[in-house]
């Protein structure tokens, strides 16, 4: 017996969704269920890959199986499929596991050919049999026969023309008749074949487009873009004909359980009488609100709303369902979960723990990182916006605020992000799957027609970028490549605004700025709960009060890396200078007590007062001293030039050339691996002693005024334990020193950054001296790999990870930690570290420390915290949780 590749919809249900897919397991689910779905079958995902995997070959006893599966519909519905005097139609509809909004197609009325679409004529009225045929013959030429759909769309212009008509529900039987003859006649020129007469042979060609479309570009494209794997494969789904088209009591339409854009809980959707498939989300004619429904179809309304309740409640999530309504009668055809902008995902999943209806944790686990970043993403500032020039409004389909330059199709909205670097907004009469890849190219999507269900509009909210859609005031010229609009004629590479979150469209470039955390009280609620389930604490990355005070603000629970380079940059560089310049002892420490100390006690003492209460690790010096000086090409150059000036008497020769001088001294061939971290702080150690002094004096100074600090002081780049016994003891008798001078004693921590293997192999020896441990996961990956992160990505890791043609690296290490590798000598250094020193505090405070995967190892590997840059701190808050929750027992 073969494998059963056939499920009807009464044998599956909602955890089949690998084997069904998507659509199939919720066709399946509903029909268990006991709601109004036409009967039908899913084909499996198994059976697209053998078919796939057997150079395009059905696998045996599939084409049996769906025989006897069309007996069943035939049986259910007492009419047979092919039969010449009253033929049962079916969809033929894909389905893969994750849903793909758009993907692929769908085949309506299959089962029809020239012959009984007159039989049906004469049992159903003409118009609803010609218009029914020809959506079949477009889809089927343009799905399984490859003619593109822009060429019946000519057709149908030039019919409506000569009809004076400017709907397709206007167009009379007579001219879908012609319409349907001159597609036949364009296909049979331009397509693969003919097409066909037959409904079995229609049924097994439009099953194989299905399992072929998996590996169509537009399917590939979209995997790519949101991650989906490209080995699952799709379900095809074969399911009984209702009709929205027989009229005006019948219709169909797509509704969400709540609002998808703001998480409102009221239903929400639209619809269109007299309509069928695709019509409502194709932006052709623009839909009705689904509400009105209650007035023009009660019972179907009432019975929408019953079955709305019943899925959001079974499903326990927002439902986004497809409907039609045929002669009055409900019938549902798909459900899933429905895809929400970032703010309505946060509002929803709290509420429904509000309604009883999930629990906190699913709640937390539903928020998708990348949804906290869109929330933190950039809006128009009101004041900038009422002093706009407003264009035009149309509707608010994906929120966010989108700077950038018109361009008017997808290939060249691409080109021009991809190529040119440019900040793209795609603007369309309308979109369709083939305008995906410029869409995933632009910042924003602007579109004349379409409503809030359109393609445009559930893409872009899927992939977070802002959309205005049914901006029905532009007039877009494609030929003179510009639109119109309130009197202004935008041309291509003009620049515009567009905000998704109301709708405008604004002239020019609006300035942004960044929301503010604490008024999104759904956000602060789901990461509150995350909190409650996280182990691993989050610190932030933070130099200076300003950002100690947003990484707080943001949630931070200490500061996990204060780089005190960072101080003498700008305006400082040139008084660190003096300092490497001085010529004597005595000079150079009168620079540090005198120029330096003061200013390092005061950003200290400003960043002690922001995290009163909190852990600081303050960072030792760690570059090497040539990264505060000129360059010595930039030097070389001078030089020449007050030579050939004949210069070289003056004071200003003599100042470029003893730089030159020192700089060359300080350069070395791969300072990466050079004069730096402890290595300076060993071999100059009055620098280090003032980074303590000024340290301790602050945190004294702060302590005094009753600010509670714990000053963590890090050394860096430790290879050897010898290097911390060298200099710890020196420095901690600075500490004793300022504390006995000023009369109290604070608690506090010497430690090491871990960033060289030789660190994590000796991580016992080195927690005897180091009371604290954190990775500097760049330098780690950085000498573990043996490759120079930025010269490495402009020169080939690029091409290396991701989405590289040369795919040698599935992911680039150093956004996402290394696990195999980099990995192993973490795990390595926190158990041996532990082992010497069992409460010793380990943390991560490289990138990684804000990027979800990472987090997830850090948090198996048992770290205290992660450290990472303020603006991530909130990402890291729900990573950390949902590692909790993954990894829940261990
Ligand atoms: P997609 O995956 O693009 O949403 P679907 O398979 O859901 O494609 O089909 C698109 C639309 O076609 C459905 O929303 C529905 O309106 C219509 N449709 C599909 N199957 C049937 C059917 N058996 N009867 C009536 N309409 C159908
Ligand atoms: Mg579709
Ligand atoms: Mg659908």
């Amino acid at each position: 017996m073969s494998k059963k590749w056939v499920y009807l919809f009464e044998e599956g249900n909602a955890s089949m969704r690998d084997l069904l897919g998507g659509k199939g397991s919720g066709l399946a689910e509903m029909t268990s269920l006991g709601l109004p779905v036409p009967p039908g079958f899913t084909c499996t995902t198994e059976a697209c890959l053998a078919y796939l995997g057997n150079n395009n070959q059905l696998p045996g006893g599939l084409w049996e199986q769906v025989l006897e599966g069309m007996e069943v519909l035939n049986k259910k519905m007492g009419r047979r499929f092919a039969d010449p005097s009253d033929p049962l139609l079916v969809s033929v509809r894909s389905g893969a596991k994750f849903s793909m909004p758009g993907m692929m197609d769908t085949i309506l009325n299959l089962g029809l050919n020239d012959q009984t679409v007159t039989i049906v004529a004469a049992k159903a009225g003409d118009r609803f049999a010609w218009d029914s045929y020809r959506r079949l013959v477009q889809m089927f030429g343009d799905v399984v026969l490859g003619v593109h759909s822009s060429r019946f769309e000519e057709i149908i212009k030039s019919v409506k023309a000569e009809e004076g008509v400017k709907n397709d529900t206007d167009v009379s039987p007579a001219g879908w008749q012609k319409a349907v003859k001159q597609f036949e006649d364009l296909i049979a020129k331009e397509g693969e074949r003919e097409f066909p007469q037959d409904p079995w042979e229609q049924l097994k060609l439009a099953i194989e487009a299905v399992f072929k479309s998996w590996n169509g570009k537009r399917a590939i494209d979209y995997r790519n873009a949101t991650n989906i794997p490209h080995n699952l494969g799709t379900a095809v789904n074969i399911q009984c004909m209702v009709f929205g088209n027989v009229g005006e009591d019948s219709g169909s339409g797509v509704a969400f359980t709540r609002n998808p854009a703001n998480g409102e809980n009221d239903f929400y959707g639209e619809y269109l009488f007299n309509a069928q498939g695709e019509d409502v989300v194709s932006g052709a004619r623009t839909p009705t609100e689904v509400h009105k429904l209650k007035e023009e179809a009660p019972e179907a309304f009432n019975k929408l709303m019953e079955v709305s309740s019943i899925l959001e409640k079974h499903y326990q999530d927002m439902q986004d369902m497809e409907f039609t309504i045929e002669n009055g009668i409900l019938y549902m055809l798909q459900t899933r979960n429905g895809k929400r902008t970032a703010a309505a995902a946060v509002k929803i999943a709290v509420d429904m723990v509000e309604e009883g209806l999930i629990t906190k944790e699913q709640a937390v686990s539903r928020i998708e990182a990348f949804q906290i970043d869109q929330l933190m993403h950039p809006r128009f500032d009101d004041a900038v916006r009422k002093a706009a020039t407003r264009l035009a409004k149309g509707l608010n389909a994906s929120p966010g605020a989108a700077v950038g330059q018109v361009y008017l199709d997808a290939d060249t909205a691409e080109k021009m992000a991809k190529e040119e670097g440019k900040k793209v907004i795609l603007v369309r009469p309308e979109t369709t799957p083939d305008d995906v890849h410029g869409m995933l190219a632009s910042k924003g999507i602007l579109t004349q027609h379409g409503g809030a269900t359109s393609h445009a509009a559930v893409v872009a909210r899927q992939l977070g970028i802002p959309c205005v859609a049914g901006c029905e005031d532009i007039k877009i010229d494609l030929a003179k490549r510009q639109f119109t609009v309130a009197g202004h004629v935008i041309k291509e590479g003009d620049t515009v605004s567009l905000d998704g979150s109301t709708g405008e469209v604004f002239l020019g470039a609006l300035a942004t700025v960044s929301p503010s955390f604490a008024d999104q009280p759904y956000l602060n609620t789901i990461l509150k709960w995350a909190d409650e389930i996280r182990r691993l604490q989050v610190w932030a990355n933070a130099d200076d009060p300003e950002q100690a005070r947003r990484a707080r603000s943001y949630g931070a629970q200490g500061i996990g890396l204060c780089r005190t380079e960072h101080m003498f940059l700008g305006d400082r560089t040139e008084k660190f200078q003096e300092a490497i310049l001085a010529e004597t002892d005595e000079e150079f420490q009168r620079v540090l007590d005198e120029v330096l100390l003061p200013l390092q006690r005061e950003d200290f003492y400003g960043i002690f007062k922001e995290m009163d209460g909190l852990p600081v690790i303050i960072r030792l010096l760690d570059p090497p001293l040539h990264e505060f000086m000129p360059s010595a090409l930039e030097l070389t150059r001078e030089v020449a030039l007050l030579e050939g000036a004949g210069k070289t008497n003056t004071p200003e020769y003599a100042e470029k050339t003893h730089l030159l001088s020192v700089v060359t001294d300080l350069s070395e061939f791969n300072p990466m691996l050079g004069l730096r971290g402890c290595r300076l702080g060993i071999t100059m150690p009055g620098l280090n002693k003032m980074q303590v002094r000024a340290i301790f004096e602050a945190a004294c100074d702060a302590a005094k005024e009753g600010i509670k600090v714990s000053p963590e002081v890090m050394i860096p780049l430790t290879s050897h334990v010898n290097e911390l016994k060298h200099i710890q003891p020196l420095l901690e008798e600075v500490a004793k020193a300022v504390m006995s001078e000023k009369g109290i004693e604070i608690e506090y921590k010497f430690g090491t950054m871990i960033e060289i293997p030789r660190a994590c192999l000796t991580a016992d020896e080195i927690a005897g001296v180091a009371q604290f441990f954190s990775f500097g996961t760049n330098d780690l990956t950085q000498m573990t790999f043996g490759i120079s992160r930025d010269d490495a990505e402009r020169k080939f890791l690029l091409r290396y990870a991701d989405e590289g043609d040369l795919n040698i690296l599935p992911k680039n290490p150093f956004q996402t930690l290394d696990e195999r590798g980099v990995g192993q000598l973490l795990f390595m250094g926190v158990e041996r570290g532990r082992k010497t020193r069992p409460d010793l505090e380990v943390g991560i405070c490289g990138e990684h420390g804000g990027d979800p995967e990472s987090i997830e190892i850090c948090h198996r590997a048992g770290l205290n915290y992660v450290s990472c840059s303020p603006f991530r701190v909130p990402v890291a808050r729900l990573a950390a949780a949902h590692a909790a929750i993954k990894n829940k027992g261990h």
